[in-house]
């Protein structure tokens, strides 16, 4: 199978910083946008790639002639008239033998593992794939949340999203010819085809802590650039391995009493929020692993866990800061106590001290663990961090001692 790029330029832009330049000639950090796409996917299986450009169609084929594309083949396809993403694919996929579609918003500065992803999207055996992130404006976004029965949650942002935790597409989508046929009514892929997709079981989430921003307002075209300049888009983005901040929640995030069992009770400690925040800002992946042995206990169940994950996204989102990815154990070694579930309670390589979710980490993520740093409040985390090559940094564990300065120790440890 071969899977090739497509490119859609973009509308009129007229919210851009400016509407008479095409959006993939916006120039980030001394290159234009269209330049990163290819400097992405040099060195990938992609080898062919077709930009569908409308609206200043001249612009993005001059664009495409002026530098070198590293043996990757670009042609560009102009549409005349603007009728939806969906279209604009289909346009592209007469114009090519390929059977499987990366589709890339022409606008998103990215940088990610490319190859990974396209192959978790055929392991997965399922016709459409999206990345996904943490949004850092989460009211604001399509929820789209890989939920923890397999399921993907699609939550158009004119919904409610209660009880959904932070997850939101990132504009990078894969598609296969086939799926292209069954979705050929929809008019966009991120508003349409992705909801309808959910819901027929039909869509692969990819969690990424890789770099993506939306550079279609002049604000955010501002912010991205601002990222290439600090060096958080460098290190977000870089594609060998990653160092990232590992935090335990219990008593690192929110105290450790009383046990916490229904997302109303959830409460994140003071600075916590602004502590992850400067992580957030420097560009480094945040990665919660927990025990929630409760869950076997029978105390709370995986859709209840989920609401609490959910509250906890809401509280750091009201702050503007954001978890990349949180890994928990719901399993107990001892069996044989009233209300239990019986098929979680069983030795397990997940629970912490075990390394489970850290390697799982990993090799998800794409991390450095010799150069990562985890916080926690236990033992059992001061184990974990020894075992897999991580700093530790000790938070006190009492209610509202010093867990964001545990946190901020975690940063400086790593990125100094
Ligand atoms: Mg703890
Ligand atoms: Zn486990």
């Amino acid at each position: 199978m071969a899977a090739i790029a497509i490119v859609l330029a973009g509308g009129r832009g007229t919210r851009s910083a400016d509407p008479s330049q095409a959006k993939l000639a916006q120039v980030i950090g001394g290159k234009t946008l269209m330049h990163r796409h290819l400097d992405l996917l040099a060195g990938t299986q992609i080898t062919e790639v077709l930009v569908v450009a409308g609206h200043l169609g001249d612009q993005v084929q001059e664009l495409c002639d002026t530098f070198d594309h590293g043996g990757v083949s670009v042609r560009v396809i102009q549409e005349d008239e603007q009728r939806g993403t969906v279209a604009a694919l289909l346009l592209a996929a007469d114009d090519t033998e390929a059977d499987e579609f990366l589709v890339i918003l022409g606008d998103i500065l990215m940088s990610f593992p490319v190859d990974t992803f396209i192959s978790d999207w055929r392991a997965s055996g399922k016709e459409v794939a999206c990345i996904v992130h943490p949004s850092t404006h989460p009211e604001d976004s399509d929820a789209a949340f890989p939920s923890y029965d397999g399921r993907v949650i699609v939550v158009a942002k004119s919904e409610a999203r209660d009880g959904i935790p932070n997850m939101s597409s990132t504009g990078l989508f894969a598609i296969t010819r086939e799926g292209l046929a069954r979705y050929a009514t929809c008019r966009d892929v991120g508003s349409d085809v992705l909801p309808a997709a959910a819901v027929a079981n039909d869509l692969f989430a990819y969690v990424s802590s890789h770099y993506f921003k939306d550079t279609g307002t002049q604000q955010r075209l501002a912010a991205a650039a601002s990222d290439v300049a600090s060096g958080a888009f460098a290190r977000r983005g870089r594609l060998t391995p990653r160092l990232a901040l590992f935090l335990d929640r219990d008593g690192v995030l929110n105290a450790v009493q009383p046990e916490v069992y229904a997302s109303r009770d959830y409460r994140l400690l003071p600075g916590v929020a602004a502590a992850i925040s400067r992580a957030n800002s420097a560009g480094l992946p945040v990665i919660v692993v927990t025990n929630q042995p409760g869950i076997a206990k029978g105390l709370m169940t995986y859709q209840g866990h989920e609401e609490i994950r959910a509250e906890l996204d809401r509280q750091l989102g009201a702050a503007g800061a954001f978890v990349d990815d949180y890994f928990y154990c719901p399993h107990h070694p001892d069996a044989g106590f009233e209300g239990e579930v019986p098929d979680l309670k069983i030795p397990c390589d997940c629970r912490k001290p075990a390394p489970g979710m850290v390697l799982a980490a990993a090799r998800k993520h794409h991390l450095d663990l010799a150069a990562s740093v985890m916080v926690g409040d236990t033992w059992r985390d001061q184990e974990l961090a020894a075992s897999t090559g991580m700093a530790f940094v000790h938070a006190a564990g009492a209610p509202e001692i010093e867990s964001d300065a545990a946190i901020v120790r975690g940063i400086e440890t790593i990125t100094c």
